[in-house]
């Protein structure tokens, strides 16, 4: 296994942004399907996928997001799938936020504690983690930890030592969020100094932090998220035309650092995921 692989994650859409905000942001399932597509094409192995209804609000229908993966797979594209569990921080029940694992992602979000998220609160309490957690492994989905502030490695590390989260542990640090852990470089030396040995971890950041921290994973043997879920802006006052343009930006840099993207089947080996034909 090359260890020197980065393996780059697009968030394609999230539960907030609008097109008001950006046109290009993917809302509908053959939108974020066709933004998985170009996404994949320019580098990226991961995709992270919310869906809306058909007003644009976030949603969590079993049936888009079947169709998500249906469309993305029927475009002979390998990219790993990753389902949103967030709910929309708050805006649907617990029982709801399990809708996607149904629909057969290979990995999908596990947020993992309860913090104030903007002007919301957003909660994840041990319970729900737990039962979370099981029905992942029940549905074969391996977790992609979401940490939000350092707290909550422990709160993952707990569910680990029932024996509910798969080896590796795949951790992606979501920082920059109001509530949360700010996007600093010291906050995430910290925040990766207190991981167990073995961890995969990867860094997103929100708005005009999130290329700055892409970066430092890079240099720091890291893995990157990026895309419109956390940021609508290319640079300062010019808004992204797509997903897959912030997507060729991040190989360009890694590559330019020795660090070539992962195939999503280098991806699958690194998570310990078994290899799916399409
Ligand atoms: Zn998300």
């Amino acid at each position: 296994m090359n260890h020197d692989k980065i393996i780059l994650s697009v968030a394609t859409t999230g539960s907030w942004p609008t097109k008001v905000q950006n046109p290009a942001l993917p809302v509908t399932p053959e939108e974020i399907a066709q933004a998985a597509v170009e996404s994949w094409r320019e580098g990226a192995a991961v995709v992270h996928v919310h869906v809306r209804d058909e007003a644009g609000k976030m949603s969590c229908d079993l049936s888009r997001f079947m169709r998500v993966r249906e469309l993305i797979r029927g475009q002979g594209c390998d990219i790993l799938i990753n389902f949103s569990t967030s709910g929309g921080a708050g805006r649907v029940g617990e029982e709801e936020r399990f809708n996607s694992l149904a629909a057969g992602p290979e990995l999908a979000s596990l947020d993992a504690g309860s913090m104030n998220f903007n002007d919301r609160i957003f909660l994840n309490p041990p319970d729900f983690l737990e039962e979370l957690a099981r029905r992942m492994l029940a549905a074969h989905v391996k977790p992609e930890i979401e940490v939000f502030d350092s707290g909550m490695i422990g709160n993952a590390l707990a569910l680990q030592q029932k024996g509910l989260l798969p080896l590796p542990l795949w951790w992606q640090f979501v920082l920059g969020v109001k509530g949360g852990t700010p996007a600093t470089a010291r906050s995430l030396l910290h925040l990766v100094d207190s991981l167990p040995a073995g961890s995969l971890w990867s860094v997103c950041a929100v708005g005009g932090r999130q290329l700055s921290m892409n970066v430092l994973a890079i240099a720091m043997g890291g893995h990157a998220r990026t895309g419109l879920e956390d940021n609508l802006y290319y640079r300062r006052g010019e808004l992204a035309r797509s997903n897959a343009q912030l997507v060729a930006r991040l190989t360009r840099i890694a590559r330019e650092c020795g660090r070539e993207p992962a195939t999503p089947a280098e991806a699958r080996e690194m998570l310990g995921l078994a290899q799916t034909g399409i």
